[in-house]
């Protein structure tokens, strides 16, 4: 029922696109890479190094494994290259008109069987293929962040998405040594659904002043478990990317109870982001983070 998969085309080079790319060549897939940044491309293969070097450091990957793996990877900057490969994971930037456009503009180039995907953490599915050629041929493959540590695959039927394309996407996820999940089209899917209600209430927890960043973070740390606080994995993941997505589950599902915080909105209007701007519920630029509230 599964579909022989051997090459695939990652386009966007970003953080999930290098991941990607990196685990899929690993796993002995002919990798094509592509992004509209030359530098995105070039930043992308040096970190794929990196990232296979600490591998073979760790004993985790030979260098045998490391070698193969980087020479099946190549990049372009033209889109239509990947037209001739089996499968398309869109990786680009969160916006629905950058990812409509990327299927438009690769529909005329591709081969009638090449299955689409999106890597999206809350675009709607059947809406991104209902705009292509091949609706029962796409789907939602959506990695988690770092894509080579993280083991969950959650795969997202669309409403047309027939068996073959499923099939053929659990294999490769499989051929990852990776589990997947399959999860229905709905806002969010399952892991944001159920992750992102969490974190926004722990932005009302401190909010309201419940508790402090550091109580709030030790709390479920220690009472629940969780090996990171719910403030740290904000931080981590972005908290614009948080923002974002507790908008598409308030729009889509018309509920209240996903009422984003108003403390979260206010720490992405000052650009307070979490890591990647240095500041969010903690201050990275020290040695240590510090909490800012
Ligand atoms: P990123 O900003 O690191 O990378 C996006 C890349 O897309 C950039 O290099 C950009 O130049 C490129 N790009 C933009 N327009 C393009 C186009 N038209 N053609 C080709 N490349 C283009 O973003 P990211 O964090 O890697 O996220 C990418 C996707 O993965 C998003 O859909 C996001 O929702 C999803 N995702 C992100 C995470 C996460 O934790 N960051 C987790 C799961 C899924």
């Amino acid at each position: 029922m599964a579909k022989d998969i051997r090459t695939i085309g990652v386009v966007g080079a970003g953080q999930m696109g290098n991941g990607i790319a990196h685990v899929m060549a690993l796993a002995e897939f002919d990798v094509m890479l592509t992004d509209v940044s030359e530098q995105a491309l070039k930043d992308a293969v040096t970190q794929i190094e990196n990232n296979l070097a600490r591998q073979v450091g760790r004993g985790k990957v030979s260098q045998e494994a490391m070698t193969a793996a980087l020479a099946r990877i190549s990049t372009t900057l033209s889109l239509p290259d990947l037209g001739q490969t089996d499968l398309v994971i869109e990786a680009a930037t969160e916006r629905e008109s950058v990812k409509q456009a990327i299927f438009e503009d690769l529909l005329p180039h591709l081969k009638p069987d090449t299955i689409l995907t999106s890597n999206t953490s809350s675009i709607s599915i059947t809406r991104l293929a209902s705009r292509t050629d091949r609706p029962e041929k796409f789907m939602g493959f959506h990695f988690m962040n770092p894509v080579p540590v993280m083991q969950l695959v959650e795969l997202i039927r669309g409403i047309a998405t027939d068996e073959e394309t499923f099939q053929s996407c659990k294999t490769v996820v499989d051929k990852l040594g990776k589990t997947a999940a399959s999860a229905e089209d709905f806002p969010a899917f399952i892991v944001n659904r159920i992750l992102m209600p969490m974190i926004n209430e722990a932005v009302y927890t401190l909010y309201e002043g419940v508790g402090s960043v550091k109580s709030i973070d030790q709390s479920m740390k220690l009472g629940a478990n969780h090996p990171m606080g719910p403030l740290e994995l904000a931080d981590f993941i972005g908290l614009d990317t948080c923002l974002a997505i507790m908008n598409v589950l308030h729009d889509g599902l018309a509920d209240t109870k996903y009422r984003p915080c108003p403390l979260l909105t206010k720490y992405v209007e000052a650009g307070w982001l979490g890591r990647k701007t240095e500041r969010g519920f903690y201050d990275y630029r020290g040695d240590h983070p510090v909490p800012t509230r």
